[in-house]
C-alpha cells in the first residue's frame, strides 16, 4: 500500500493515506476533512468488507480483480447440482478463449485434451538439479520503515525482498516465470523436496492476490509460450487451470457461500493449533519441519505441501477449522480470507462436508514418500502403523476413518478406504497408538 501511494501521487493523483484505527474511523476522518459527500469503491476482496462499506453508503464498482464476477460464478452454479471444478474451468476456457483453437468447428482444447494432469504427477527428480532462480528485490527506504514498524513478536525470518511488492516487481517476476518456470511447471507439480521450498511453482500468488498482477495478463503470458513453443501443453494447461481454474472457482464459491461457510465444521473438531505448525524444531516429523521450515523462511509453502502436509495432519487429527484458518492465514504471505476458506475449510478440512472437494484429502505416510524426500531423513517409518516409531500420518489416515466412519459411511468415494479400515486386523492397536500420537502432538513432543 505505501508503494502505491507513491506511484499514484507520481502519476499526479492526490491521495490521502491516513493510518486509523478503523475502517469506518478512517472514513468518516477523511470525509470531514475533505468535505466529501459521495465515496466510490470497488467493491472489497472481503465480505465484511463489501458489508462494511454497504453500511456506510459507500457507492461500489464492479470488483474486476478476476475474470469471473462472483455474480457470474453465481450464475454459472444456479443452473447446476454439482458445482464441478472441471465444468466450470471448460466455461471459463471457451468463454475466455485461453489455449481453445478456434479454427476448429466447433472450437477445441489446444493440444486436443482440456486436462493434462496425468502428465504431471511425477515424484520428485532425483537427479539434484537446480530448479528455476527468481530474483530477490532491494528492499529500499519504503520497505525499511515498514519493517522498522513491525512489533518484535512477529512469527517467522524478516522480509528479505523475495515478494514483488511494486508493479514493476510483479512484472519481473512474472516475465522470469514464463522464461524459466513456466516449462518445467507441470511435471513436478505436485513433488515435494526437503531442501527446495519453491521448485518450478510460480510463487505468483501474492502478486496476484495484492492486484500487482492481473490474472488475464499472467494467462496470456504463459499461453504465448506455449503458442511460441517455449513451454509444452501439459505445463501450460496446468498452470492455466490453476490461474483460471482453481482461482477463480475459489472466489465464486466464497460469495456463494458466504457469511454461513466461515463457521463450517461438519467432522466436529476441535483440536488447537500444534506447537509442530509453530516453529521447525518442534517436532520429528521431518516432513512437517522441513514444511515449517519454508513458511518460517519465506512465509510460503507450495500447494502440495500445504494440503498434504500441513492440511492432511490438520484434518487426521481433527485441528478446528477456524483455527487452522486463523493460523494459515496470519502465516502467509498470499493469505486472505476468500482464498483460505475454501482452500482450508472445504478442500483441506472437508469442514463443509462436501461441499467442495468430493472426499476428504486424506493420506497416509506411503503418499508422502512417495512425493515427498523427507522419510529417508525421519525418526518414523511410513510403513508402520503401529509402535514407538510408526509414521504419524499412517496411523492417523486409519484413525481418522474409523474416527469419522458415521459421517464418511454416507460418501460412496470413500467406500473403499473405509472397508480397507474394517479389514485391518489390528485397528484397534491403531487407535491406542492414535491417542498417544495425538498426546503428543498437543504437547509439541511428536
Ligand atoms: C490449505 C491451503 C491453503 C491455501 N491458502 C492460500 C492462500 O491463502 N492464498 C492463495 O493465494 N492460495 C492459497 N492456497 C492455494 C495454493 O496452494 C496457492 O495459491 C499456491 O500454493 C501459491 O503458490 P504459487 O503462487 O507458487 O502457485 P502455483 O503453484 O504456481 O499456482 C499458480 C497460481 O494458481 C493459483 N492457485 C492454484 N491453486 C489455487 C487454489 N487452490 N486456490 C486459489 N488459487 C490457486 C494461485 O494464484 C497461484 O499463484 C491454499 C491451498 C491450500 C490447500
Ligand atoms: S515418516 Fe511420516 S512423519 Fe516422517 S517424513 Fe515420512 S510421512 Fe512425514
Amino acid at each position: 500500500m505505501a508503494h502505491f501511494v507513491e506511484e499514484l501521487r507520481e502519476e499526479g493523483f492526490a491521495v490521502d493515506h491516513r493510518v486509523a484505527p478503523s475502517l469506518p474511523a478512517g472514513l468518516q476522518a477523511h470525509c470531514d476533512e475533505f468535505k466529501v459527500e459521495r465515496v466510490l469503491a470497488m467493491e472489497p476482496m472481503s465480505w465484511d468488507g463489501r458489508r462494511m462499506l454497504e453500511q456506510l453508503d459507500v457507492d461500489l464498482v464492479p470488483n474486476d480483480q478476476f475474470l469471473c464476477h462472483y455474480d457470474d460464478f453465481a450464475s454459472w452454479a444456479a443452473e447446476r447440482n454439482a458445482l464441478k471444478l472441471e465444468d466450470f474451468y471448460r466455461w471459463q476456457r471457451l468463454r475466455l478463449n485461453i489455449l481453445i483453437n478456434t479454427s476448429e468447428t466447433p472450437p477445441q482444447p489446444a493440444g486436443g485434451q482440456w486436462n493434462f494432469d496425468h502428465d504431471n504427477r511425477e515424484p520428485p527428480p532425483k537427479d539434484g538439479r537446480a530448479w528455476p532462480a527468481i530474483t530477490t528485490f532491494e528492499l529500499d527506504d519504503i520497505d525499511r520503515s515498514i519493517i522498522d514498524g513491525f512489533a518484535d513478536n512477529l512469527w517467522g525470518a524478516m522480509p528479505d525482498g523475495v515478494w514483488p511488492v511494486t508493479r514493476t516487481q510483479a512484472l519481473v517476476r512474472l516475465s522470469e516465470f514464463v522464461e524459466t518456470g513456466l516449462a518445467p511447471f507441470g511435471p513436478h507439480e505436485d513433488a515435494m523436496l526437503a531442501e527446495e521450498w519453491k521448485l518450478a511453482h510460480s510463487v505468483l500468488a501474492s502478486s496476484l492476490n495484492l492486484g500487482l498482477l492481473h490474472p488475464r495478463e499472467v494467462v496470456e503470458a504463459a499461453e504465448a509460450a506455449f503458442r511460441n513453443g517455449d513451454a509444452p501443453i501439459n505445463s501450460v494447461e496446468g498452470f492455466v487451470r490453476q490461474i483460471i481454474g482453481w482461482r477463480e472457482y475459489v472466489w465464486g464459491v466464497y460469495w456463494l457461500w458466504m457469511p454461513d461457510y466461515r463457521a463450517a465444521n461438519a467432522l466436529d473438531a476441535h483440536r488447537p493449533i500444534p506447537p509442530a505448525f509453530l516453529k521447525p524444531t518442534a517436532t520429528h516429523m521431518a516432513c512437517v519441519s522441513s514444511v515449517i521450515d519454508h513458511v518460517d523462511a519465506h512465509g510460503y509453502a507450495h500447494h502440495i505441501e500445504r494440503l498434504m502436509v500441513l492440511g492432511n495432519l490438520a484434518l487426521t487429527a481433527g485441528i478446528d477449522p477456524q483455527a487452522m484458518v486463523d493460523w494459515m492465514w496470519s502465516s502467509f504471505v498470499d493469505g486472505a480470507e476468500w482464498v483460505m476458506l475454501p482452500n482450508v475449510i472445504g478442500m483441506a478440512l472437508f469442514a463443509d462436508g462436501g461441499q467442495m472437494a468430493t472426499k476428504p484429502y486424506a493420506s497416509g505416510g506411503a503418499y508422502l514418500n512417495k512425493m515427498g524426500n523427507s522419510c529417508k531423513a525421519c525418526r518414523y517409518d511410513p510403513k508402520k502403523r503401529t509402535g514407538n516409531d510408526a509414521c504419524p500420518f499412517t496411523t492417523l489416515y486409519w484413525d481418522f476413518l474409523a474416527r469419522n466412519e458415521r459421517v464418511l459411511a454416507g460418501n460412496h468415494r470413500m467406500s473403499r478406504q473405509l472397508a480397507g479400515m474394517r479389514r485391518l486386523s489390528d485397528l484397534s492397536a491403531v487407535r491406542e497408538r492414535a491417542e498417544v500420537v495425538l498426546n503428543a502432538l498437543d504437547e509439541g513432543t511428536l
